[in-house]
């Protein structure tokens, strides 16, 4: 398992690129989009005008070329500024990592030039978190057309994106567990099927969609039917779960450095200190830089794994997640603490962090899930138990 290894100078230009977007449009709608539960539109737009949506694709269809390390990057950074752009754009680069290996050459280059946003649509009422095992199902029927039926309980970007990389259950009954397909927006039967009203995220959009006897050609199947289990664990989560690390680090990051702020800056008249000078808050904000930071050095370890092709990668990538989704939920908690009612009003925007932040953990593979899977490698059991997938 290996990534590409990005060069310094291209990642120096994607930072500063980055920045600009983040400063004119990203940062500044970032409270809106909480609020209002608002799709953040003018910041994927800006985001694909300046390169960054093709940033995963490779340079053969006029894309960036880079791995995970810099694609990580953009996808921390973006979590420090708002969650719900930052998560669009992590399902828009899972699902690039698979079409770039199984997609048609024509919606490679419309990702690369940022005039296509994919994203993944895994989950689904029947198996809920269990990616691993779809309900949805494809038939050929008479005329030979292949239809997708399927009641998908989450999906980012719902209705906003240009196409889904989609599970189901194999066209074949014994061809394997799960075949993945490509399916444009504007397919017939595809329908966005509820509203996302949650906790965190608020605009990601991460709404119900159902497939009610839609056609899909044999063209639109991604690698063999029945082989999307395999595809979807080598070519999707090494991206998922490593970008949602990086969220992860980039919440708790900017949660940390906020909980900095208000401790140095604010200050009691009657004695005329600063929160920090208090010891125990300064021993509280030491405790959540060190998990955050600790984070941070096995996020890099965990694409050093990848990147040199180290026997370690895929347990590392198993586990980063899980301790990325308990970490932030964490780090956001303590923060919220430290800074005491200013933090419970949406004042400091740590408010936004510590919900957002809830999301991790329960997005499948969820931390109960990748803890199962990092018992398993340890024991030396597969993966899944097939008995009981
Ligand atoms: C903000 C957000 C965005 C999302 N975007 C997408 C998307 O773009 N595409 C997509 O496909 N999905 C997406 N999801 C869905 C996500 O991946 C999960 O499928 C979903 O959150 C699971 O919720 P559930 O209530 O169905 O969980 P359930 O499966 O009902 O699980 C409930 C709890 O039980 C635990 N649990 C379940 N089974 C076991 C077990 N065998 N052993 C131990 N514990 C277990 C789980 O860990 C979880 O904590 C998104 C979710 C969120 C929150």
């Amino acid at each position: 398992m290996t990534t590409t290894v990005d060069n310094a100078d291209s990642s120096t230009d994607v930072a500063s690129t980055l920045g600009s977007v983040i400063d004119e449009v990203i940062r500044p709608q970032a409270t809106v989009v909480d609020r209002e539960g608002a799709f953040p539109r003018s910041g994927v737009d800006a985001l694909a005008a300046a390169g960054l949506l093709g940033l995963a694709s490779s340079t053969e269809v006029g894309g960036g070329g880079h791995g995970l390390r810099v694609v990580a990057e953009v996808v921390e950074r973006l979590a420090a500024e708002c969650g719900s752009t930052a998560m669009v754009v992590l399902m828009h680069y899972a699902a690039t990592a698979v079409i770039e290996a199984h997609g048609p050459r024509e919606v490679r280059a419309a990702i690369a030039t940022g005039d296509h946003l994919a994203t993944l649509a895994f989950s689904e009422y029947g198996s809920r978190s269990h990616f691993w095992s779809p309900t949805g199902t494809a038939r050929t029927t008479d005329d030979g057309t292949i239809r997708l039926d399927a009641r998908k309980s989450w999906v980012t970007s719902a209705g906003e994106a240009n196409s889904y990389v989609w599970s189901s259950l194999p066209v074949a009954p014994d061809a394997g567990p799960m075949t993945l397909w490509l399916v444009p927006a504007d397919s017939p039967g595809l329908t966005v099927s509820g509203d996302f009203d949650g906790l965190g995220l608020r605009g990601n959009g991460s709404r119900p969609m159902t497939a009610e006897g839609l056609p899909v050609p044999s063209t639109a199947m991604m690698s063999a039917d029945g082989a999307g289990l395999d595809t979807a664990l080598g070519a999707v989560l090494p991206w998922f779960l490593v970008l949602n690390a990086a969220f992860c680090l980039g919440l708790a990051d900017s949660a940390v450095a906020e909980a900095g702020q208000h401790l140095t800056a604010t200050t009691l008249t009657h004695t005329g200190a600063a929160l920090r000078d208090a010891p125990v808050t300064r021993r509280d904000l030491a405790r959540l830089m060190i998990r955050t930071d600790a984070l941070r050095a096995f996020l890099g370890d965990t694409v050093t794994a990848l990147e040199t092709g180290r026997d370690d990668a895929m347990l590392r990538v198993l586990q980063v997640k899980a301790l990325a989704g308990e970490t932030v939920a964490d780090v956001t908690d303590g923060a919220m603490q430290l800074c005491g009612g200013s933090a419970f009003r949406r004042e400091l925007g740590l408010e936004r962090r510590f919900r957002d932040a809830r999301a991790a953990r329960v997005m499948a593979p969820t931390t109960d899930a990748l803890l199962d899977f990092v018992g398993r490698v340890a024991t030396g059991l597969p993966l899944f138990d097939v008995a009981n997938r």
